[in-house]
């Protein structure tokens, strides 16, 4: 007998035939003998319709309120799911993310899980019963509904894993498992049989939404094995692991694409010290996420930086750079501002790029032969990321993929 945590994503519970769907196989597993507990995602499309509707009262509702209503979606599909497993004869409970102990701390609508007080989910389990746990929430300390971040049923289904000490935990999803590249953008896309947690974390980063980055970060640290695999067949999925030697003879694991990003350039910014501080605390303080960055020294002996960021973060970004530009101009600068939307960014990643050499030429020839023209380039030790025009992104996803041998 095993103890097993399954993951189901929207998609996967996003009809009452799917739902039954669900029950059915966690049947397959009780037949078996294993015990299972069940951490599901809110309808496939429940999420995005709970912020429409609070779109059309409010342009800026609370963060707190968004929680309480977008909690509501996973609180649903537990309840019908538990009720589908009860009708099959099944022993079932729901827990929400406070009776399942899911204790978060941070901000709204991001909560962290600080830690997991599984009491009523063992004392369930003890009793031989089907445990269906929301995903996407936790509570604090002091009571209040947090959400996870989007995608954030996946961080639950691990860190209840973990904190059950589950013997498997699957995440149950509409795909096989983890490709080589999104299998709707490439179609020669391959299965992975194995991706180590660093391959995994760097692509969900920057794009590749097959899992939430922080859930596999969690399980990285907590050592929580897993595996990604379809809820709709029985084909065998994608072992998480962590990297061992035969994984650094594959170059290249994956590539990723990230679309609606923006480029900001600032210009004429004096070259002294104390400048990009300035800049990137102002771009902080108003919550901006920045991605890639990039400073060079202009003809003129002043400084330039350009950054990157998710396009819906570029007006709070123009608003907070106007004081620090009127701050630079007092300090001898000249500073103006440049900005570029509908640009896309494609990475490759791979643990082998630390033994290989020539990996960043390969990819830019390829791409300097299909036509496509680069812009802001960076790198990690495990990562090369570029950005190209947005209407070339899926073209370029293509060429890659094919220079670097990953066409199935
Ligand atoms: P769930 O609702 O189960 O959480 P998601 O929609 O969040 O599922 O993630 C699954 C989707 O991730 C797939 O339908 C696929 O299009 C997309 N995806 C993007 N990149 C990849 C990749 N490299 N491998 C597999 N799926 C990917
Ligand atoms: N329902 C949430 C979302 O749509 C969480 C999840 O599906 O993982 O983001
Ligand atoms: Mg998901």
């Amino acid at each position: 007998m095993a103890l097993i945590v399954q993951k189901y994503g929207g998609t996967s519970v996003g009809s009452i035939d799917r739902i039954r769907n669900v029950a059915n196989r966690i049947q397959i597993e009780r037949d078996k003998g294993n015990q299972i507990v069940a951490v599901i995602s809110a309808m496939g499309g429940v999420t995005d319709k709970l912020i429409g509707l609070a779109g059309e009262l409010s342009d800026n509702p609370t963060e707190r309120e968004m929680d309480v209503l977008l909690s509501s979606g996973e609180q649903q599909s537990i309840a019908l799911l538990a009720i589908a497993l009860n009708e099959m004869g099944i022993d079932a409970v729901s827990a929400t993310g406070r009776q399942a102990g899911i204790v978060t701390s941070g901000s709204h609508t991001r909560g962290r899980i600080e830690r997991i007080e599984p009491t009523l989910v063992n004392r369930f389990l003890s009793e031989d019963r089907t445990v269906v746990v929301a995903g996407f929430q936790g509570i604090t300390e002091d009571g209040m509904i947090h959400t996870l971040g989007r995608g954030g049923s996946d961080l639950s289904a691990i860190a209840v894993a973990s904190a059950v000490k589950a013997d498997l935990c699957q995440i149950l999803t509409d795909v096989d498992g983890v490709y080589t590249a999104d299998p709707r953008v490439v179609k020669k896309a391959r299965k992975l049989p194995e991706i180590s947690y660093d391959e995994l974390l760097e692509l969900a980063s920057v794009g590749t939404k097959v899992m939430q980055s922080r859930s596999v970060e969690f399980a990285k640290k907590y050592g929580v094995k897993f595996e990604v695999r379809s809820s709709l067949n029985n084909n065998p999925g994608t072992i998480v692991t962590e990297e061992h030697e035969a994984m650094e003879s594959v170059v290249i694991r994956g590539v990723s694409i990230e679309r609606s990003q923006a480029r900001v350039t600032i210009t004429g910014i004096p070259d002294t010290p104390g400048m990009s501080g300035r800049i990137l605390g102002a771009l902080a303080d108003a919550e901006v996420n920045i991605d890639m960055i990039v400073s060079n020294i202009a003809s003129d002996g002043m400084a330039r930086h350009s950054f990157t960021m998710h396009t819906s973060d570029l007006g709070r970004a123009q608003s907070a750079l106007k004081p620090v530009l009127a701050e630079l101009n007092e300090l001898g600068g000249e500073a103006g501002i440049e900005t570029e939307a509908g640009i896309a960014k494609l990475s490759c990643v791979g643990i082998g790029m630390r033994s290989h050499s020539g990996v960043a030429a390969k990819m830019f020839n390829a791409m300097g032969e299909a036509g496509i023209n680069i812009g802001m380039i960076s790198t990690s030790e495990i990562k090369i990321s570029v950005t190209v025009e947005e209407d070339q992104i899926e073209e370029a996803a293509r060429v890659v993929h094919t220079a670097f041998g990953l066409d199935a």
